[in-house]
């Protein structure tokens, strides 16, 4: 039997870095993950990730691996393949040379691209959205970040930030602080930590995450329902106005605030129905299909790139 052709995928987050062989179809044959030492600095982040996929190569099925493809945290330049800028979450990566440093640890023809897009494009390309030729994709997790991809490539923009759709004016945040240092953004009320504050506000306690909130709603407490209600409604505001904009054959909607429940789902759906066009009113908003390899499907797509 021949060896399976694939490319090795990695996707470096905040907090674990996965690795894959994918085959040309976007199957995942193999998967390992790792904690991303990202206290430690660039070298360690590198290595993790470089040991993961030698690890993958050394497997006993013995697949070819014909390139490498990265997606990671941060905002990168996938011409130079650098990272331009980074949270402090991973220390040290921006400036990180972060192709170069890959492709000769690995061996392997290296591309990359910010996680969120590789989760964009596995979705648009593998995944939910497959064959619809543009496609708005919105991650709502720990941060609110986006892509609008076209043909299958993500909308990288002049300086590779495009997409930071957290970071546009929401009516629903008011004058509330922003991770980027501004104020009256989305991501200040609907990622999963602001939502939680919202509660917070409202209720004058505290609760241990969004999750707990979920289960209070789902036994049908009022407060916790009004806010998971509230943070569905401005990410569904908002993708309404750049519907409006974009005019995208789907709208796809992921990330972990995306599983607290229908009553999220539900105010989502409405928004969007209320700020869009008539005319735009009706288009698609769709749950993501391929989970948490989704962004591995996606880098493996960008790899594939390399090959041909
Ligand atoms: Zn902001």
């Amino acid at each position: 039997m021949p060896a399976t052709e694939t490319v090795a995928a990695v996707d470096i987050g905040g907090t674990k870095t996965a690795a894959a062989l994918v085959t040309r179809d976007g199957e995942v044959v193999a998967r390992l993950e790792a904690p991303t030492p990202g206290g430690d600095g660039a070298t360690a982040i590198l290595q993790t990730a470089a040991d993961l996929v030698l690890r993958l190569r050394a497997g006993s099925a013995a697949p070819t691996v014909h390139a490498l493809g990265v997606g990671s945290a941060g905002v990168l330049d996938a011409a130079t393949g650098f990272v331009l800028g980074a949270t402090d979450v991973l220390r040290g990566w921006a400036g990180t040379d972060l192709r170069g440093s890959l492709a000769s640890a690995t061996g392997l023809p290296t591309a990359v691209v910010n996680d969120v897009h590789a989760h964009a494009i596995g979705e648009a390309r593998r995944g939910v959205a497959r064959g619809a030729r543009t496609v708005l994709f919105v991650g709502v997790g720990t941060g609110v970040g986006g892509a609008f991809v076209i043909d299958g490539a993500a909308l990288a923009g002049a300086h590779s930030a495009a997409g930071h759709l957290g970071h546009q004016p929401s009516p629903y945040a008011g004058k509330l602080a922003c991770s980027c240092g501004g104020a009256g953004h989305l991501e200040a009320i609907a990622a999963g930590p602001t939502l939680q504050a919202e509660y917070e506000r409202r209720f004058g306690t505290t609760v241990s995450d969004l999750r707990a909130i979920a289960a209070m709603a789902s036994d049908g407490q009022r407060l916790a329902i009004d806010t998971l209600a509230f943070g569905g409604a401005a990410v569904g505001s908002a993708i309404g106005g750049l519907v409006n904009v974009l005019d995208p054959h789907v709208v796809v909607v992921g990330g972990g605030v995306s599983n607290v429940g229908e009553v999220w789902w539900d105010a989502l759906r409405a928004a969007v129905r209320r700020e869009a066009l008539p005319s735009l009113a009706s288009v698609p908003v769709q749950a993501t299909a391929l989970g948490p390899d989704a962004a591995l499907v996606g880098a493996a797509e960008i790899a594939w790139e390399t090959v041909e």
